[in-house]
């Protein structure tokens, strides 16, 4: 049988640093981000579908947790919150708080989720012929929240600009980031003219926190340098609409032949956006 056109598979990718903070890899498609604290079980993200979220689920969630879970989406894209119905709604395996900006909450229960669905399914048929688009059940504005985990702290940081919806999380005792979408390798997805400042923005306040480690859910490093190579593009494409992805590839410190596709259509998409800024000034 040939195998199908999208992963299906989570696993651990050990990360070799403080053993309380999991990553789970669900191939080249996302990261998502387990932190266990005395207090909590958080997850970080849910994936792309039912199915991979309790692949995820049944990794990380041991006999004695499930009076201490919680689940946070950083944003509502799909591979990010689309297997949150393993842990809300009517056929939750595994029932918890799932915790989420305002926005991110009006994206997966409107007609926004329902419109990158269609455009999915057309995609990977077949993939999401089990999904029920699920909101988080906490809803938290700009002004995020703090977790205590007892030896753990998560603070959730808004950092808008890849979405609008987006929260970054940030634990001090470990001075670790995890960054969501708001810092990639080799550069985040912008496609609003206000969305490059906006993320500029956000990496700014993630720099302010001075993290020994930047984890983001694309890309696969832990370098806090992410966050200035991520700088210095959105930089270097705000003053230049045309910017050869040569140049962007120099910035990002990789070479274009290493590039996946998706990255040549990231930064076209980053151009225009550009382009229209330039316009309007
Ligand atoms: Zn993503």
């Amino acid at each position: 049988m040939e195998a199908p056109p999208y992963p299906t598979e989570v696993a651990e990718a050990p990360l070799g640093l403080d053993p309380r903070i999991r990553r789970f890899r669900c191939d080249d498609e996302v990261d998502t981000f387990v932190v266990v604290t005395e207090r909590w079980l958080v997850i970080v993200d849910t994936h792309s579908t039912p199915g991979l979220a309790l692949q995820l689920a049944e990794q990380c969630i041991g006999p004695g947790d499930a009076g201490r879970l919680l689940v946070i989406n950083t944003h509502a894209d799909y591979d990010h919150a689309w297997g949150n119905q393993i842990f809300s709604g009517p056929e939750a395996r595994y029932p918890a708080p799932v915790i989420g900006h305002a926005l991110c909450f009006e994206r997966l229960g409107g007609g926004d989720a329902v419109t990158s669905r269609a455009k999915m399914e057309k995609e990977q048929s077949g993939r999401f012929d089990d999904l029920v688009l699920t909101p988080p059940n906490i809803i938290v504005g700009d002004e995020g929240l703090t977790i205590d985990g007892g030896d753990l702290t998560l603070t959730l940081v808004h950092t808008p600009g890849h979405t609008e919806d987006h929260f970054s999380i940030w634990i001090p005792e470990l001075r670790i980031v995890l960054a969501g979408d708001a810092a990639e390798q080799p550069w985040p997805h912008v496609d609003t003219p206000e969305g490059i400042a906006q993320a500029r923005a956000s990496l700014v306040r993630l720099q302010e926190l001075d993290p020994l480690r930047v984890l983001p859910c694309h890309g696969d490093t832990t370098e806090p340098a992410l966050l200035d190579r991520n700088i210095a593009y959105l930089d270097a494409v705000a003053t230049d609409p045309a910017l050869p992805i040569e140049d962007a590839a120099r910035i990002a410190g990789v070479t274009v032949t290493d590039l996946d596709p998706i990255y040549h259509e990231f930064h076209a998409d980053a151009l225009a956006a550009s382009a229209s800024l330039s316009h309007g000034r």
